[in-house]
């Protein structure tokens, strides 16, 4: 699955942000800087309302939810690329990631101590992107050396190694600069011929501004943090969520009713969570596409360019083993003709084969040999 890991100086609300968003989770909250050290891991659902849409439409008894796994990596702290206390643990974490949801302190509470004293997103985000441009500047290095001394390479081999060390070349250019990887505009081949190193700051970011309750409105105008914040953003190629981590945390004691009206009443259009996880998966650049019939409607998530059978192996291996053909048609076809039947009593419904390649939003039936 997908993995997303949440980092974050400590205090800023890390912990309270996983917490509300895995049901159940099981990681503490607390006052305490450097409180957690283990991940924990969690598995969280993506908001979609075309799966209410679709489940109505076939009767289905279940409405599934594709979902993304959030991982909460407490503890990067100043120095962490110097392998300062448990620092280089955490880079390990990181680089096992999809992409990365950057909690920034944006709220202010005298009983919430800071780490630095005071809320200040600049220095804050910096602390954070510094650590991880260290560590990738470190691996750029070493693999810039170990590029120099295979030099006696030729053929397809040595244009690899060219590509990859011009590649690198610019990248460390970037980083050195202090600004991350993703900015150095590298095109399809370049990103390929380094996508071994899995740089740290590579990775997609989105930042998490956490503010108070009554900052929520009209995502953070009110808040001079947040606006800081979009700022840093758009320079270091990230998106800005603006979440209340203690709202999200009192909106799981509510029923559906009371927490639409407690959004309301604090002048927010939805879940800052829903917000979030909608905006990781969108950064992750993945498809959806569907199932559904009377037994359950279900999302499943693909990677951009995944053939049917691929698509159906998601679900099962054996789908794509014995993958035959897949009744297939597009979500706005389905709900405007009221479901399978009436898409295929408009010639809608195609049978596709082992090259189509599946697109967003596409409800498909597979046919398989067993
Ligand atoms: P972590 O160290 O980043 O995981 O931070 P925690 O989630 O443990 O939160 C640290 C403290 O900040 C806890 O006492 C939380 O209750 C508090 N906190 C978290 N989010 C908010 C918020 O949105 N507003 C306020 N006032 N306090 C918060």
């Amino acid at each position: 699955g997908l993995r997303t890991g949440i980092v974050g100086l400590p205090n800023v609300g890390k912990s309270t942000l996983f917490n509300a968003m895995v049901e159940g989770g099981k990681a503490e909250a607390a006052n305490f800087p450097f409180c957690t050290i283990e991940p924990n891991v969690g598995v969280v659902s993506v908001p979609d309302a075309r799966l209410q849409t679709l489940g109505t439409l076939s009767k289905s008894a279940n409405v599934v939810p594709t979902t993304v796994e959030f991982v909460d990596i407490a503890g990067l702290v100043k120095g962490a690329s110097k392998g300062e206390g448990l620092g280089n643990k955490f880079l390990g974490h990181i680089r096992e990631v999809d992409a990365i949801v950057h909690v920034v302190r944006c709220f202010s509470d005298e009983n919430v101590v800071h780490v630095d004293g005071k809320v200040d997103p600049a220095s804050d985000t910096e602390v954070i992107s510094f650590e991880l441009i260290f560590s990738d500047i470190a691996q750029v290095e070493r693999r810039l050396e170990r590029l120099q001394k295979s030099k006696n390479k030729s053929g397809v081999e040595a244009a690899q190694a060219a590509l990859e060390e011009s590649t690198l070349l610019k990248v460390q250019k970037a980083l050195e600069n202090g600004d991350p990887a993703r900015s150095a505009d590298l095109s399809a081949d370049e990103q390929d011929a380094i996508k071994h190193l899995c740089l740290l700051t590579m990775k997609p970011v989105i930042f998490a501004a956490n503010v108070n309750e009554s900052d929520l409105a009209n995502e953070g105008a009110n808040n001079v943090h947040v606006q800081e914040l979009k700022r840093l953003a758009a320079k270091e190629d990230a998106g800005v969520v603006v979440v209340s981590a203690q709202v999200e945390a009192e909106l799981n004691e509510l029923g559906r009713e009371e927490a639409v009206e407690f959004l309301t009443s604090l002048g927010a259009k939805e879940s800052g969570l829903d917000s979030l996880v909608r905006a990781v998966y969108n950064i992750l650049g993945v498809r959806t596409y569907f199932t559904s019939g009377e037994k359950e409607t279900r999302a499943w998530t693909i990677t951009s360019g995944m053939t049917a059978p691929q698509a159906a192996g998601v679900i099962h291996t054996d789908f794509e083993k014995g993958f035959i053909r897949a009744e297939t048609v597009s979500y706005d076809s389905f709900t405007t003709h009221g479901g399978f039947n009436g898409a295929r009593e408009k010639g809608d419904v195609r049978l596709e084969g082992k090259e189509y390649i599946v697109q967003e939003g596409d409800v498909m039936l597979f046919r398989f040999n067993v």
